[in-house]
């Protein structure tokens, strides 16, 4: 596992020396971390990197997840969906006693002892009621900026017995929490996570060719869980155009199923059936295989990323291949706006036929792709490593319960 030490060649000494000084006044102190899966999905992602960093500058980092039935997750993506401004959600009294009574019946996952417990979307946000002492921080990874009000209405009272709550951006932040200390903090990549860390281009072949992609023709690529948030028929649009003109493109959609997501299958058999056989389109999951390392060669391998999400908290698919030096073609949703900066680190599209013009410049323009591709590698390296996600988490532990 990564030391603090180890991020000194990327971000500096200097950097890593002022985290070690932040450490130092919470030392020893418990933290608990609580989400709905262990696999799949950002928060996951992000979990599995920032505990054990967390534990390695001194701080008694756990991380727990809640369990549950199918039927449970079932209701808890209705409620992901609806937050995220899905109007048709209608959450009856059954579906509230099912989340209410599964995050009673995971109750005993709360330490009394830890003096941080933050809980991750709204899947374990209920389980504020069985807050006996500690600072209780509700960590919101999801775009909740026009959420279903009727939905809403049933949780914000629940958050608002929270100590604050974290969001990911300004504009996500629901009016009715006035009064509450509320923050922002943007999710970070770890650079030195096998998802990231450097590969040979020998590495990247063998993937490529273990998958039956050809690495001597163009590929563009959209990595995203399948889900109707992340658009994979739209990605899929995207390349039918590009490819008009460019008949050697090839398609990745790379998607893990992540254990707290009802709607995985269904909308990746949407996305095959969508996809027609077409042999340029590879759908590929963590069931073929692909984990950590072949995401991260895949992503080396684009000539351009796409994220054609139409809401998105964040959206750490998009630090991950600006990191990697490619450029990512970006609907104007959420997280990806604060990551693709238009001309810059890549282009902001309205249509799919803007994407598919943007990526076809940067598949005939190789030299385009580089630069935007290296500017997108800075602008993660100064506002998306874990470093700085350390940081601000060892700022706001400060700011609630003192040094
Ligand atoms: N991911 C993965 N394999 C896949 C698809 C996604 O490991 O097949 C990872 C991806 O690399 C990223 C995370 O899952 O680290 C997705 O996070 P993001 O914030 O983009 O979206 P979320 O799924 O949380 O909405």
């Amino acid at each position: 596992m990564a030391r603090i030490e180890d991020y000194a060649p990327i971000v500096g000494k200097g950097e890593v020396e002022s985290i070690k000084e932040l450490a130092e006044h919470v030392k020893g102190a418990k933290v608990l971390h609580v989400n709905a899966t262990k696999f799949g999905g950002g928060v996951a992602e992000i979990l599995s990197r920032v505990v054990p960093l967390a534990t390695s500058v001194g701080l008694k980092a756990e991380w727990e997840t809640i369990q549950g039935e199918k039927e449970f997750f079932f209701v808890t993506k209705k409620i992901h969906n609806a937050l995220q401004g899905d109007g048709s959600v209608f959450l009856d009294e059954e579906m509230m006693r099912l989340y209410l009574e599964t995050n009673r019946r995971n109750a005993s996952i709360i330490r009394d002892d830890a003096e941080v417990i933050v809980i991750h979307d709204p899947q374990p946000l209920p389980l504020i009621e069985n807050k006996k002492g500690g600072k209780w921080v509700w960590r919101c990874h999801i775009d909740t900026s026009s959420p279903n009000i009727e939905v809403w209405s049933r949780l914000s009272g629940y958050v608002r017995k929270y100590d604050a709550a974290v969001f990911s951006l300004e504009r996500y932040i629901p009016k009715d929490l006035q009064g509450m200390r509320v923050l922002i903090d943007y999710p970070t990549i770890d650079p030195l996570a096998v998802k990231n860390m450097q590969l040979t281009p020998t590495e990247i072949q063998k993937v490529l060719e273990r998958y039956g992609v050809d690495p001597e023709r163009p590929i563009v690529g959209q990595v995203a869980r399948f889900d109707p948030w992340k658009n994979p028929t739209g990605a899929i649009d995207v390349f039918r155009m590009v490819r008009n003109e460019l008949d050697n493109l090839q398609l990745l959609l790379i998607g893990s199923f992540a254990l707290d997501d009802a709607e995985g299958e269904e909308w990746y058999n949407k996305t095959v059936k969508y996809a027609g056989g077409d042999k340029d389109i590879h759908i590929l999951t963590n069931l073929d295989g692909v984990m950590d390392k072949e995401v991260n060669a895949f992503q080396r391998s684009f000539n351009a990323a796409l994220q054609l999400s139409t809401r998105e908290g964040f959206g750490l698919t998009v630090a991950e291949a600006l990191w990697k030096g490619v450029p990512v073609v970006g609907t104007k949703a959420g997280g990806i706006t604060l990551q693709v900066i238009d001309g810059v680190t890549g282009y902001l599209v309205d249509c799919i036929e803007e994407a598919a013009e943007r990526v076809k410049i940067l598949i005939k323009k190789p030299w385009l792709a580089r630069e935007l591709g290296y500017a997108g590698r800075q602008h993660v390296k100064l506002n998306f490593l874990i470093t700085k996600g350390l940081k601000n988490y060892l700022r706001m532990h400060i700011d609630l319960v003192g040094k």
